[in-house]
Order: C-alpha cells, then structure tokens, then sequence
C-alpha cells in the first residue's frame, strides 16, 4: 500500500537506463550500478582531475563518482537530476559517494562540504540546486556539515564550452564572493559540482576561497567530462 502510494508520485524507473527498478532497487538498477564508469579518482593520487587544474589554481586532491561522456548513461542520469526534478537522486548519489570518500585517506581532513551555488534567477526557475543535494547525500555519509551560506554567486556564467581558454577565464571572472570567512578560517573545503568539464566554475570558486586565511581546497563531483 505506502509503496503503490509512492509509485504515484515516483516513477520506479532506473535513472540511467530508464527500465523498471525492482522492489530492492532504489533510483539506479543493480545492472547500472555495475556498469557506469567509476573513475576510482578517490583512492587515486594525481588522478587526471587534479592535473586539470595544475598551473591554474591550487587544491589538494580531486574525484569525481563517473566519467561523463555525451550519449551516455551517465549523461541521462545527470539530466534527470538536473532538468527533470529528480534532486533526491542527487542526495542518492551523494551518499553512496559519501561513503567511498571516508575510507580514502586523502579525504581524512575535510571538515566542511560546500556545494557550487546556483545564481538565484536560475534556482528560483529550477527549484533546486542539484549539487545541494549531492552535497547533503556526501554530509550523510561522511558526517560534515554543508555549508551553503559562505559561498556566494554573483552571476551566472554562460555556457564553457565553445569559448577559447582566455574567454572561459573572462567568463568566470568574480563570479563568486564570500559571506562570513571567518566560519571557514584554516578548514579543509570539500567543494563539489554535479559535472566538470573544464573546470572553469571550480577554478574561480576555488580561487575566491582562497583568499581565506589558511583554507585548503579539494574537490568532489558527480561525473567529470575528461574530454571536450
Ligand atoms: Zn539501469
């Protein structure tokens, strides 16, 4: 009767491949689970995440869940988190990550999770901030609090990745600022974003953080773009 009732409202259907979740399967099917690209960036020093932001800003580590390429199942599972109102799948995805993050060494010292904000126009037309939601499924398994005040966006940058290297920089330029640094002062910052492609967004978040006194940054996210 109660799961009829949230068959209603909730679709049982897989988020990647879009066939029907079993009783025992919740958002992503086992066959899925199995198959989407895990990067293993986690337990891996110097992954290829980190190096895209070598020579551009400075943080300690980086991982993302999956690889992200076009077509994909990965693809459909990050448009049904952003653009089809699944954010409960985000908090899913965060969880299950959440818990391949604590047994990694390299993310021992995070004291605080901060997700990528959404300027306001756009979270008010979308609902949601989906890496909010990553964020809190993180939070849940890795017992931090997300802090979503500190981080602020000023405007919204438009799309990446048809702009030169130069113009995605001018693009991102003091896109973000921050609101009481002082709660941020010497933490170890999991920063983290639904997808990365170019690394533009982190990279001028990651830059504004900074400028905290004794601030380390690494980053986390749900799929990351290796080649554009
Ligand atoms: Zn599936």
């Amino acid at each position: 009767m109660v799961s009829d009732f949230f068959t209603l409202f909730y679709p049982r259907i897989c988020a990647s491949c879009a066939g029907n979740l079993s009783l025992n399967e919740d958002f992503i099917c086992v066959s899925c689970q199995f198959k989407l690209p895990k990067t293993q960036y986690s337990i891996t020093k110097d992954n290829a995440l980190c190096k895209l932001f070598w020579g551009r800003t400075n943080i300690e580590t980086a991982a993302a869940y999956y690889y992200f390429n076009n077509g994909s199942k990965v693809q459909h599972l990050i448009h049904q988190l952003k653009y089809k109102g699944q954010k409960e799948l985000g908090f899913y995805l965060g969880e299950k990550y959440g818990q391949e993050l604590i047994l990694s060494p390299l993310f021992k010292s995070i004291n605080v999770i901060i997700p990528i904000p959404l300027h306001p126009q756009k979270l008010k037309k979308r609902g949601y901030n989906q890496s909010e939601y990553f964020a809190k499924g993180l939070s849940k398994s890795m017992q931090k609090q997300v802090n979503t005040q500190s981080l602020i966006r000023l405007k919204e940058s438009s799309t990446q990745t048809k702009k030169t290297r130069y113009e995605r920089w001018e693009n991102v330029e003091n896109i973000f600022s921050i609101w009481h640094a002082k709660s941020l002062k010497n933490k170890h910052v999991l920063l983290v974003d639904d997808v990365i492609t170019t690394g533009a967004t982190i990279e001028a978040a990651t830059n504004t953080l900074l400028q905290i006194e004794g601030v380390k940054i690494s980053i986390a996210s749900i799929a990351f773009a290796e080649k554009v």
